[in-house]
């Protein structure tokens, strides 16, 4: 018994849920855990829902399969504890959330929110002056799947990559056309866009505050569709509405959906999506069909 708790499985294609019956599994789906289900099932799909310690520990579960990549949902050690693995549908969604990155790019560097905002709700004719990508530079930090696929496209438009990942090979950095640097310090002061795509754990929570907003130029942008606790929020307000920065994209929230009431929703530079960076049809497909197979895999050993 499969217990899945992510709303777009089987959203695009039936062919998921099929491949799992056809397995011979039985599939039980909510929209939230319910703990007295978890005593009853063998193996769980989930996306972003919280999997806790407690969870775990009372559960039946034999395999959690991670409906994405960033597993900060669920509690690790008390899974590891009781010998479940978990497994994640690495690379599945790279390519999607590397796209939104670069159309956040382009949005930022051409004001197009703004302008749209302008005619569209407006119907006023006013132009804005933007710049070009190209010959920029571009700070990315995280070297993982989405990180080398935001490099790769980033280099075809004629920017300037610089990147920040202390535990990749610099060589492999190099062999994509982008220049690695030692630490962070440097990315944010010679960046002109920068972008986050390191994973969410105790030693890059907060990796943006004040300090590192304050060592970006005042032309630069910031992006982040890695995970909001990446950033202090408030800082980023601060260095937002103060012009400390230019301009920033985020995907992600400390809380989400952060509350309607939120100073981030005071700042015009700012551009915000609900945690879309995996959702288009292709990632979605290749995130369900990679969580069933490994449940598969698994219980054939
Ligand atoms: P990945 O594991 O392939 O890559 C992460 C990279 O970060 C690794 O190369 C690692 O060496 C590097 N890293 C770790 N700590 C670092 C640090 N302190 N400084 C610099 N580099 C560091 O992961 P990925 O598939 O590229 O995904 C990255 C993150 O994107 C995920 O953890 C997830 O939180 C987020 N994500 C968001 C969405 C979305 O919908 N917006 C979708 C998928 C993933």
């Amino acid at each position: 018994k499969i217990l899945i708790v992510t709303r777009t499985f089987g959203k695009y294609s039936q062919e998921p849920v099929e491949f799992l019956r056809k397995e011979g599994f039985e599939i039980i789906r909510s929209d939230t855990i319910d703990p007295d289900i978890l005593k009853e099932v063998d193996a769980l799909i989930v996306g972003t829902h919280p999997v806790t310690a407690e969870m775990v520990e009372n559960s039946s579960l034999k395999i959690i399969a991670k409906h994405g990549v960033g597993v900060d949902n669920i509690d690790l050690e008390a899974a590891t504890k009781k010998g479940i693995p978990v497994t994640i549908t690495a690379g599945a969604n790279s390519l999607s959330v590397a796209e939104l990155t670069i159309a956040f790019i382009f949005a930022l560097s051409r004001g197009l929110v703004w302008a749209h905002n302008k005619l569209f709700l407006e119907r006023r004719w006013e132009g804005t002056v933007g710049q070009e990508v190209s010959g920029k530079t571009l700070g990315v930090v995280g070297f993982g799947s989405i990180g080398r696929e935001v490099v790769k496209k980033a280099v075809c438009l004629g920017m300037n990559v610089l990147v920040y990942d202390p535990y990749v090979s610099k060589d492999s950095v190099r062999l994509l056309e982008a220049t690695p640097v030692d630490d962070l310090e440097q990315l944010l002061k010679e960046s002109d866009f920068v972008s986050l795509h390191v994973p969410l754990n105790e030693s890059t929570k907060n990796m943006i505050g004040e300090r590192e907003l304050s060592l970006m130029k005042k032309s630069a942008f910031l992006i982040n569709t890695s995970r909001g606790e990446l950033v202090d929020e408030e800082a980023l307000v601060k260095a937002l509405k103060e012009g400390r920065i230019a301009g920033a994209a985020l995907d992600v929230f400390s809380e989400e959906p952060p509350d309607a009431n939120s100073p981030l929703f005071e700042c015009p530079n700012l551009i915000t999506t609900a945690h879309i960076g995996a959702h288009t049809k292709e990632a979605i497909f290749r995130m369900n069909m990679m969580a069933a197979q490994s449940i598969v895999d698994f219980f054939k050993g």
